[in-house]
């Protein structure tokens, strides 16, 4: 579309609603009170949050756990902030995995009720949610039940695992079945950290800041995802669609240390990668938590546009303006823009946008 074409659309759609910013590749229409519907390039898109958290309050009271943040348990506002923000479908996930060191019939019980209630509040709106389930990684031989049920039979869309569990890391071969199964499936599973608890007892991360948060929780999918790479897990399931919270931790941020590593100690790299560690970062997938435009920059350089998707990590107010960091990233073509806030998170679920 030529850009006096285009013009010429914004000033319809102006006078046709409110309307903000006719300027640049990229049009945004918005009315107080309803739902702000983005717009690129002319064409309306349905943007997803792959990022976005909630809690089953029926399945955290079998565990007696308590997390009172407001805005967990799905209610009226939930809908309304996502119209605000210009969010029209959110991947919902549950998180921390408070279930991980419970008694195995425990977890299961609690997973499985949680699973239900999940899909049940997707399928009230299905428009506006959709489910990533839980499993007990902590019993694998459950876990691959609990996602091939979720998915099969309860409609979800994936999985959410922690970054490691219980000290064990995603790249153990005890949880292969695991991998096979989602890959087989072709469902997504989204890495979230758990925090480093090791780190956290030694007393590190203490202190102002919320460090066990800002740090631990990147360095922990950082280091879940250079375990998947370097024990050969990305090779040994190559089509499993892996979703790495927090824009990948650290990893993405100086992956080329990790490629020099195996060169400049090869004795002490005992596992044959089929490619080097950076070439993997495009089978992986990550949300587009940056906060700066540089930071999505240097992200995109990384791993490519066709392997982000948008993240908020709602209801927590990390931030309110995804969409528009998207939308107003320089550099990218509409193409990009869209795949970034839609087309890339459909996929991974498997769905059409
Ligand atoms: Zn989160």
């Amino acid at each position: 579309m030529t850009l006096s074409r285009r013009n010429l659309l914004c000033q319809s759609m102006a006078a046709a609603v409110a309307f903000i910013g006719c300027s640049g590749r990229w049009a945004l229409a918005q009315e107080p009170q309803r739902r702000r519907e983005i717009v690129v390039n002319g064409k309306r898109v349905r943007t997803v949050d792959m990022h976005a958290h909630c809690h089953i309050p029926e399945a955290t009271a079998l565990a007696s756990y308590k997390e009172n943040f407001p805005g967990l348990v799905i209610g009226p506002e939930r809908t309304k902030e996502m119209d605000e923000q210009g969010i029209d479908v959110e991947a919902l996930s549950i998180n921390p995995n408070f279930w991980d060191k419970l008694d195995r019939d425990l977890q299961a019980q609690i997973v499985k009720l949680q699973n239900e209630k999940l899909a049940e509040l997707c399928t009230k709106e299905p428009e506006r949610f959709v489910g990533l389930g839980s499993v007990t990684l902590a019993h694998p031989d459950l876990a691959v039940e609990q996602v091939e049920y979720g998915v099969k039979r309860l409609g979800l869309r994936g999985a959410l695992v922690g970054g490691s569990v219980n000290g064990v890391e995603l790249s153990d071969r005890r949880f292969d079945p695991f991998w096979a199964k989602a890959e087989a499936l072709g469902v997504a599973v989204f890495i979230h950290p758990q925090g480093t608890p090791e780190l956290e007892a030694s007393g590190r991360l203490k202190g102002n800041g919320v460090l066990g948060n800002t740090i631990g929780n990147p360095l922990e999918t950082t280091i879940a995802l250079s375990h998947l790479i370097f024990e050969g897990t990305l090779d040994r399931y190559p089509e499993a669609k892996i979703l790495g919270a927090h824009a990948g931790g650290y990893l993405p941020s100086y992956i080329g240390r990790s490629d020099k590593a195996c060169e400049t100690f090869p004795q002490r790299c005992t596992v044959a990668l089929k490619r080097r560690p950076s070439e993997y970062l495009r089978q992986l997938h990550f949300d587009s938590m940056t906060f700066t435009a540089e930071g999505l920059r240097h992200l995109i350089a990384e791993v490519g546009a066709s392997q982000i998707v948008m993240g908020t990590d709602h209801p927590f107010p990390w931030t309110k303006t995804a969409v528009d960091a998207i939308l107003n990233q320089p550099g990218l073509n509409d193409d990009d823009r869209v795949a970034m806030l839609s087309g890339n998170a459909f996929r991974l679920l498997g769905m059409k946008a």
